[in-house]
């Protein structure tokens, strides 16, 4: 038995609380197994051949006209397809997919690590599904989605779940919106907090503000901005909040004061929920089983370990190896080391370009709640969400932690893994920025598509639905 590391944060000031009662210390059973911080998306960079890679190369086209050995080479590698997709995370594989079920089979797909999936991945941790990306749920609007979801995992293989998510405000836990939940206070509190929603700019009747952070203040109040929002999400982006935009707030839930008020006074939720109020997840699985089957459906046109490292634009080549007549990024147009064809105002768009990149990180204790996940404000605790396994996944124990890297202290203990590319930041001028490369690039014959292609906060379902509209777009050019 020993003292659980439960949070640290960036200066090194370890701190040993339980999740759900942060004031209480936690005695968990020794971990026994330790992995190492595992680089996703980082680090494992290994560019090989076709020759070298998963699957045998598809096509062998003569793109090279030339005499030196090296040019011979390159010469022999070399693959050039129809559809060159960069990228095997969900938007990628859908797209390929979506390809395959049109019956166009001149594509091939470039994944940079060893397993396709990116963020929607899954790896087995403590003897249950842990996903590695972070909490993934799978909340569908789209009924073309859900076919083509459940036509690699059928519907009879997922649970569903009422969203149960919680807020740590200052030791109390109460039910995610918070401000359709402020009726879980006491009256006190309760009393607080309307009053700083009277006051709040939306209720004043003055001009939404085009900064994250004026936004917060202008819609929710002071109160829950300071015990809330912006620790929360400077917790969560570790980012200064106040270069991010308003433009992306659809995201959020839309509570009105006179639904707050109201449910204060009824003692229940009004208003509109936030995402996944209801979900599906994998009865026996982790979520990166249905990319794994998508994944394998594609036989010899997904290539593993295959890193695009240089990109000629102009001729859409990858790495000298492979080229396509059209191209689809959906990996991060910032991962590239060397890109060419581009004009300056093109480069400017790329390199305006930010992300955030966080941690998942597994602990084994039974925790005593019925929530899915809580969202941790507590600018002392390393972590801003928990994820309750046991909740969601049957037969598991344990629960995982979310931590922005600037923050969090590697615990030596605890297997966790890496996502360097977990958030695109919504930065003011991005949607600008976004618009002009996307629209200059279509002239090239290169497609953004996805989280990364888009740069965008595009949930697994969006991503989908994306790229089954391309591959229309595409099959019917
Ligand atoms: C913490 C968190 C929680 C989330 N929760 C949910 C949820 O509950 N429900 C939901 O539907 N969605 C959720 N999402 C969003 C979901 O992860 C994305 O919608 C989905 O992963 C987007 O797929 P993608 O293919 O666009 O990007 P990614 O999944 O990031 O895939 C990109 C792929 O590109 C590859 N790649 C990167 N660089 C290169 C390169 N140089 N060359 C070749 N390949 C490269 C990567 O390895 C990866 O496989 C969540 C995201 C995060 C971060």
């Amino acid at each position: 038995m020993r003292l659980l590391r439960s949070g640290a944060i960036s200066h090194g000031f370890l701190v040993s609380r339980s999740p759900l009662a942060p004031h209480a210390f936690i005695v968990a059973p020794l971990w026994g197994r330790t992995m190492s911080l595992e680089p996703i998306g980082r680090g494992r960079t290994v560019s090989r051949t076709p020759a070298q890679s998963n699957h045998p190369p598809k096509k062998i086209a003569p793109v090279l006209i030339t005499h030196s050995k090296t040019d011979i080479v390159t010469f022999m590698n070399s693959q050039s397809v129809k559809y060159l997709i960069l990228g095997g995370g969900p938007s990628g594989l859908s797209l390929a997919a979506a390809l395959l079920r049109a019956g166009i089979e001149d594509f091939l797909v470039l994944e940079k690590e060893s397993s396709a999936g990116g963020l929607c991945k899954s790896e087995e941790v403590d003897g249950s599904p842990f996903d590695t990306g972070g909490g993934h749920f799978l909340d569908v609007r789209n009924p073309k989605v859900t076919d083509f979801l459940f036509s690699y995992m059928p519907r009879s293989e997922w649970d569903e779940y009422h969203r149960d998510s919680r807020i740590d405000v200052k030791g109390t836990i109460i039910n995610s919106p918070i401000e359709a939940n402020i009726w879980q206070f006491d009256i006190d509190t309760q009393i607080e907090y309307l009053k700083s929603i009277t006051k709040a700019g939306c209720n004043m009747g003055d001009p939404m503000p085009e900064r994250f952070t004026d936004w917060i203040y202008w819609k929710l109040g002071k109160r829950i901005a300071d015990d809330y929002m912006i620790p929360y999400n400077k917790k969560m982006f570790a980012e200064d909040l106040d270069s991010l935009g308003t433009y992306w707030l659809n995201k959020l839930p839309d509570v009105s004061f006179e639904e707050t008020l109201r449910s204060c006074l009824e003692r229940r939720a009004y208003g509109k929920q936030p995402g996944h109020a209801v979900f599906l997840y994998p009865k026996k699985y982790g979520i990166g089983e249905l990319w794994r089957r998508v994944a394998d459906s594609l036989g010899d046109r997904l290539l593993l370990n295959t890193g695009v490292e240089k990109l000629d634009f102009k001729t859409r080549t990858v790495n000298d190896t492979f080229s396509g007549e059209i191209l689809i990024n959906t990996a991060p147009w910032t991962d590239f080391q060397s890109i060419s064809g581009l004009d300056e105002a093109e480069m400017d768009a790329i390199h305006s370009l930010r992300h955030s990149s966080i941690v998942t990180e597994y602990h084994p204790e039974m925790l005593d709640t019925k929530s899915h996940w809580v969202y941790y404000p507590d600018p002392v605790l390393s972590y801003h969400r928990i994820l309750v396994r046991h909740n969601f996944c049957p037969g598991s124990r344990g629960y995982w932690t979310e931590t922005n890297l600037t923050r969090y202290e590697k615990n030596p203990d605890a297997p966790a893994f890496l996502n360097e590319y977990a958030y695109p930041m919504n930065t003011i001028g991005k949607q600008e920025k976004m618009a002009f490369l996307l629209s200059s690039l279509e002239k090239y014959g290169v497609y953004g598509l996805g989280r990364w292609g888009e740069w965008q906060h595009f949930n697994s379902d969006v991503v989908v639905e994306r790229a089954m509209a391309l591959a229309e777009k595409l099959a019917s050019s």
